[in-house]
């Protein structure tokens, strides 16, 4: 268990960093200088204050110096992260290479989900790491899917995606395209539709709802990348077990 605490403070962590990697990124500027600074007055962050979690509560909620409100987000995306990296220790239970790549791969999928939400954009900085990880994963890696299932994974969810954003340009753009065969590459075949599926049924009844409480129009493009990301984790953790059930009841 200590292992696993261990390993959610380190997401808090890295919650901590992807913040800046979300809010820099999509601005062309560096992630590793200047420090972090309140983006109103420019005042450098103390280390106290970049403590994950306690520097926000302590501060509650704004700027030290000038009483800018900060994001509520910025807490979030680290709890969201420590809680993440704690269950996914604590599924593994013990350090392995394929942890460490776990865990990159559900850091570059919080990124790109918040950088979309925020920009309709997945920067392929972020998304042709992530198609790497899962070919280098599936060629090393003892693990599924072997690397002949990860190539067929990403051919065929990047080239599902390629249809549509062909023939239906309004509902998808080519960032999807190339996060869906960076997904099929970590994922493998078929698990990758699993994903898929999820983040249609996700995407489709938030849409439906945001749609009835009149907060978005039909004309308004949502981003999908947030929902793949969603429909990867899930993958991630419980694809095998839903394949294994749906193959029994198909097999009897
Ligand atoms: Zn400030």
């Amino acid at each position: 268990m200590l292992f696993a605490w261990s390993f959610g403070v380190i997401g808090l962590l890295i919650g901590s960093f992807l913040n800046v990697v979300i809010y820099r990124l999509p601005r062309g500027e560096s992630i590793a200088v200047p420090g972090s600074h309140c983006p109103a007055c420019g005042h450098f962050l103390r280390p106290w204050e970049l403590i994950p979690l306690l520097s926000f509560a302590g501060l509650r909620g704004r700027c030290r110096q000038c009483g800018a409100k900060i994001s509520r987000r910025y807490p979030l995306v680290e709890l969201g992260m420590g809680l993440l990296f704690f269950y996914t220790a604590w599924r593994a239970s013990v350090v392995s290479l394929n942890l460490f790549s776990d865990l990159a791969f559900l850091s570059l999928l919080v990124a790109l989900s918040f950088i979309d939400l925020d920009t309709m954009r997945l920067p392929d900085s972020l998304v042709v790491p992530l198609f790497l990880l899962g070919l280098v994963r599936a060629l090393f890696l003892p693990v599924q899917p072997a690397f002949g299932y990860s190539v067929l994974g990403a051919v065929a969810a990047g080239g599902g995606f390629w249809l549509i954003a062909r023939f239906y340009p309004r509902g998808m753009g080519f960032g999807d395209v190339k996060l869906a065969a960076a997904l099929g590459a970590y994922l493998g075949f078929p698990k990758v539709f699993l994903a898929v599926f999820l983040a249609s049924v996700g995407g489709s009844l938030w849409g439906g709802l945001m749609l009835a409480l009149r907060k978005k129009s039909l004309k308004q493009q949502i981003p999908f990348g947030p929902y793949l990301a969603l429909g990867a984790i899930l993958t991630l953790y419980w694809g095998s077990l839903f394949m294994q059930r749906y193959v029994n009841v198909v097999g009897h």
